[in-house]
């Protein structure tokens, strides 16, 4: 069965900067991301009451950690993870371009890119983040 287009359920836009699809809660206004069907995670209200929200993809490091051994086939180690937290609020855990935490400090400007991975699954796109060049 061919899969339905469904662009809304795409976790990100395809623009050279893309923006992140999160949600927002119309009860208490929280805004989240990646998007669940489990309704508000802060006030329980039920998945009718949350509206697809777009979230600029720039945001502060606000932690990291560098994996120098891994037995995964998708990623040559060493890998930096970090934990973004988003301008527009929620937090996100993603891979950083950055492959050490060299020149890494906490309260880094960062911002979203889309890279393109081979996986076993063929070609897919990934979300990342890397530190914003401030060069002025
Ligand atoms: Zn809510």
């Amino acid at each position: 069965m061919p899969e339905p287009a469904t662009p809304s359920t795409e976790l990100f836009s395809s623009a050279a900067q893309p923006t992140l699809n999160g949600r927002r809660c119309r009860a208490c206004g929280y805004v989240f991301f990646p998007p669940q069907s489990y309704g508000c995670e802060y006030c329980g209200a039920p998945t009718d009451q949350l509206e697809p929200k777009s979230l600029s993809g720039l945001g502060s490091l606000a932690s990291f950690a560098t994996v120098h051994l891994h037995q995964g086939k998708e990623i040559e180690a060493p890998f930096t993870v970090g934990l973004i937290v988003l301008d527009d609020g929620p937090a996100v855990r993603a891979i950083l371009m950055q492959r050490t935490d060299d020149g890494l400090k906490i309260g880094d400007r960062m911002r979203a890119v889309i890279v393109e991975t081979n996986s076993e699954g063929g070609r897919a796109r990934e979300l990342r983040f890397t530190k914003e060049e401030t060069a002025r």
